[in-house]
């Protein structure tokens, strides 16, 4: 219903509407008495149309570019030592060509992907607030009454959380190019102590070991250990297509994924070496066929802890002929994973330290997502050439004998919400830090889509115009 101006603004409704009265006070300014003609006088903008400019200035992209430039001061390696939190002085991030042209694309769900647990809910819960708060103060749908605006918003939402739930499926399934490590030297060898096949009860229905090879060799993965669940059989089929020489290609080596005291852990080369340490249905690792498995120096089965698990629970060897844990997964790439590696670091690294057994990093993939969290590098002078078994050996070995000092991990930087009070400030937070680990030729790159797509949304507008100009 419209309601005449004239008979709300009069008195206590005053407040109500003071563009028409300011500019009702704009006529009494300009009359004969003024030494200025009344149509050159200059014309304050009322404060609603100076308003309503603003909230037509393009926002979004100017956000973007001011981002840009300020992290620039600010800008942080997009890799990072895991352990120490210092830098990485053995390998380098590599982003192709295909990665950079999609530079925007590329980080935000290269972020997207490497959220833990914690930040993917403060993340959905943040979009969903400010989406309803945005709706609710929008003065688009102020003239409804309530019942009848809250019943369009949920619907807004709703349409909000299915565009949302594309954007994860996007990142979760769409191929597109990865961001890889580039190690320093020929006899520095990247390393994923942790990967499923579909053969793994929880990995996608067909991710295939040549599948995961694939994934591997885009993120500058030497080595990949195949450690499904209770099965050996992608193991071995990834273990048949292995090149006779390292090097060439990644290589999928054999593990298991099993459960020892209580733990999730990864027992490396588990099928030729070490089967009779399992039950018949290899879920658990038996005490006592560990024990004596590990008598012999030198044969000791490599148990690796993985993460999400209680680090009350983690029992490290003893050193040579014992049993235990010889290396703790720091960053385990799924999501839970990701919560408690950054929430126990400290604590994981301290364990590391003080009982001399290696950090390695796992990156838990079961087929989902174009992202690496994080790579183990290890030198094994001589590996390239050499054939898959030389090199599995090598590996168990180098842990085995040189524990804490054998492994560095290089770990994608994303900026650490996990604690409780910082969690609810995760989106400006990554989004900051994502900004900061931009490298300069993607921030050209990033200049150039800001541009390109306000251009794109303006056009319509301009071409309205055109024929009245
Ligand atoms: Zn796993």
């Amino acid at each position: 219903m419209q309601i005449p101006r004239a008979r709300l603004c009069g008195g206590a409704a005053e407040r109500l509407c003071f563009g028409a009265v300011f500019n009702s006070r704009r006529e009494l300014h300009s009359t004969k008495s003024s030494p200025v003609p009344r149509d050159v006088a200059p014309r304050d903008e009322s404060t609603p149309r100076r308003f309503d400019r603003l909230r037509r200035l393009p926002w979004l992209p100017l956000l973007i570019v001011a981002l840009i430039i300020l992290s620039a001061p600010f800008a942080v390696d997009p890799l990072r030592d895991a352990a120490t939190g210092g830098p990485i002085t053995d390998a380098t991030l590599r982003r192709s060509g295909g990665y950079l042209l999609l530079a925007p694309i590329s980080a935000v769900l290269d972020t997207l992907t490497l959220l833990s647990h914690r930040q993917h809910i403060a993340l959905i819960l943040t979009l969903v607030l400010g989406w309803v708060l945005w709706w609710w103060w929008s003065r688009r749908e102020a003239d409804l009454a309530v019942p009848r605006r809250a019943v369009r918003i949920a619907s807004r939402v709703g349409i909000a959380l299915a565009v949302l739930a594309g954007v994860y499926a996007v990142a979760l399934l769409v191929p597109r190019p990865m961001a890889a490590l580039e190690t320093a030297g020929p006899n520095i060898i990247a390393i994923d102590f942790h990967a499923h096949t579909k053969y793994s009860h929880d990995g996608r229905w067909n991710w295939e070991p040549e599948d995961v090879r694939a994934w591997h060799r885009k993120a500058g993965f030497d080595v990949a250990f195949i450690a499904d669940h209770r099965t050996f059989d992608g193991a071995r089929e990834g273990w048949a297509n292995n090149p006779t020489e390292s090097g060439t290609e990644t290589l999928l080596l054999p593990a298991l994924e099993a459960v020892w005291k209580g733990e999730h852990v990864i027992v490396l080369d588990a099928d030729r070496m070490y089967r009779g340490i399992f039950d018949a249905a290899l879920r658990d690792v038996d005490d006592d066929a560990l024990r004596l498995a590990s008598l012999v120096p030198g044969n000791e089965p490599v148990l690796i802890w993985t993460i999400p698990g209680n680090l009350a629970n983690v029992r490290t060897a003893k050193g040579r002929g014992t049993p235990g844990i010889r290396a703790l997964e720091v960053v385990d790439g799924a999501p839970r994973g990701l919560t408690q590696s950054r929430l126990d670091r400290a604590r994981i690294v301290h364990i590391a330290d003080s009982t001399d057994v290696a950090l390695v990093a796992g990156s838990d993939s079961h087929g989902w997502g174009h992202a690496a969290s994080a790579w183990t590098l290890m030198l094994i002078p001589g590996w390239r050439g050499a054939p898959p078994d030389e090199v599995t050996r090598a590996i168990s070995a180098t842990i085995r004998n040189n524990g804490r000092e054998t492994t560095r991990v290089a770990e994608r930087y994303v900026a650490n919400t996990e604690d409780a009070a910082l969690v609810p400030f995760t989106v400006p937070i990554v989004t900051w830090g994502m900004f900061r680990s931009l490298s300069s030729d993607e921030r050209i790159v990033w200049f150039a889509w800001v541009a390109a797509l306000t251009m794109l949304a303006r056009l319509p507008a301009m071409r309205r115009r055109a024929p009245g100009e």
